[in-house]
């Protein structure tokens, strides 16, 4: 047995280069050879267990291997595979547009189908270009977003991200953007409070909409909760102001809710808690529950119709990807949908994450080197730093926030934290007896730190 994975673990690095990853690590900590999932857990091939609490990657949104989910998509698979996309359609992808059309926020009438989350923002992003540039506003030629913002790894998505680990290195080549400052909730600079403040570092918002409204395409954002930047979470009175400056300004709103989508934050929307509609919204991971890549870019009839001309007028969106409504990726949708409706997950996951938090405080709250816990649904950020009362960060060579996650993983928990951040983000379907037990596992990493 012992030989068998040492063999795969050889291969693998003798092929594979490894998503976001310095593969040199790979010489102490080997790539861990998973062979089947259930619920939270996922077993190596020498049957260690490890408790999925950052749903890989985020999308894994009801549970490995999921019934109602897999029987959606063998139904499927005997049925149709695959088809093209333009002049062609089938049943699933119908279905799955008239049902999500009833959950997402209002106002969105359309569905642009790709698969990934970076091609859905690039999609998001061309699609606003092109719509103010066909209705004669022609110098609406860059993009606003977040300091800190993430939105994935293509060009233009990086483009429109600012976290330096990923896009610093590619700066010459990126289009240029505007970051506006984002709010940052722990280390405010006005020294305000999450839960009470009147938002004042919405100035700098407004100072880059009175200087750069008129040049600028759309913004885009991370709704409420900045994941990549350490799940930062900021209030949603500042998505209403950032709403009202699109509106005075002909800006678009870009929803990035590829990870806060379908319950992540308590609502099926991040959105929802600021009760307003985006122009332009991007879902992805947990709309397949993580299983199938398969993303969508959801617009307004508005700009759908600056679209709808006679052919020679040459308005057409000629934007497409080869998998485009793949029937596979709509059956998942679907099984999630259908999740939803039988199980309710949203409702008993906001039932668990009062107490979920509690104990979370009650075990870390006191920890010399937690700065803070942040909440919002069943995500749990802690952030480690060095001196609490000052805030202050340790020294990222000494990577904190890596040496525990390697101690996780001997106690057998996932969790892939961000820098110094340790998260939880487990699919909907954690419950008490998952939470208690990933305390207990990720208190005996910590204490091997710090
Ligand atoms: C994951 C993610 C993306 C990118 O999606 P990919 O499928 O990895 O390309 C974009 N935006 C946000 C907010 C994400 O979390």
């Amino acid at each position: 047995m012992e030989i068998k994975v040492k063999e795969y673990q050889e291969k693998d690095l003798k092929y594979i280069w490894h998503p976001c990853s310095q593969m040199k690590d790979y010489e102490e900590l080997p790539p861990i050879i998973i062979d089947h999932g259930k619920g939270i857990y996922l077993y190596d091939i020498e049957g260690k267990e490890y408790m999925d609490i950052v749903s890989s990657w985020w999308c894994n949104l009801l549970g490995h291997c999921n019934p109602v989910i897999n029987e959606k998509i063998k139904e499927q698979l005997d049925r149709l595979e695959h088809v093209i996309f333009a002049n062609f359609s089938h049943k699933g992808v119908i279905d799955l547009a008239d049902r999500l059309h009833k959950i997402i926020p209002k106002g969105l009438d359309k569905f642009n189908f790709s698969d990934n989350g970076s091609a859905a923002v690039e999609c998001a992003l061309k699609m606003s270009f092109q719509y103010h540039y066909q209705t004669g506003d022609t110098k609406r030629t860059t993009f606003m977003c977040l300091s800190d913002g993430y939105h994935g790894e293509t060009i233009g998505a990086l483009s429109v991200g600012a976290l330096d680990l990923y896009a610093k290195i590619y700066q010459p080549i990126l289009l240029d953007t505007l970051r506006i400052p984002a709010p940052d909730c722990y280390r405010c600079p006005y020294g305000e409070n999450r839960d009470t403040c009147k938002i004042p570092c919405g100035e700098k918002a407004e100072e880059y909409f009175e200087k750069y409204g008129k040049e600028t395409s759309a913004l885009i954002i991370e709704p409420l909760l900045q994941g990549a930047a350490g799940m930062r979470i900021y209030p949603s009175k500042y998505i209403k102001l950032l709403r009202s400056l699109c509106d005075t300004y002909g800006v678009h709103l870009i929803a990035d809710e590829i990870a806060t989508g379908f319950g992540r934050t308590g609502k099926m929307f991040a959105m929802d808690h600021a009760q307003v509609s985006p122009d332009i919204m991007c879902v992805s991971k947990g709309l397949t529950g993580g299983y199938m890549p398969m993303a969508i870019t959801i617009t307004t009839n508005e700009i759908y119709q600056g679209f709808y001309s006679p052919y020679h007028e040459h308005k057409a969106f000629m934007h497409s990807h080869t998998y485009s409504g793949n029937p596979l990726g709509c059956a998942a949708a679907r099984g999630v949908l259908d999740y939803f409706e039988k199980e309710d997950p949203l409702t008993k996951a906001n039932t668990f994450a009062p107490k979920f938090r509690q104990d979370l405080l009650d075990a870390f709250g006191n920890h010399p080197n937690i700065g803070e816990i942040r909440t919002i649904g069943l995500i749990n950020a802690i952030e480690l730093v060095k001196d609490k009362k000052t805030k202050e960060s340790f020294e990222p060579k000494k990577r904190i926030g890596y040496q525990i996650y390697k101690h996780a993983l001997e106690e057998g928990l996932l969790l892939r934290p961000l820098g110094d951040v340790l998260y939880f983000n487990p699919p909907l379907i954690f419950e008490e007896k998952d939470g208690e037990k990933a305390i207990r596992k990720m208190e005996k990493a910590m204490a091997k730190v710090l």
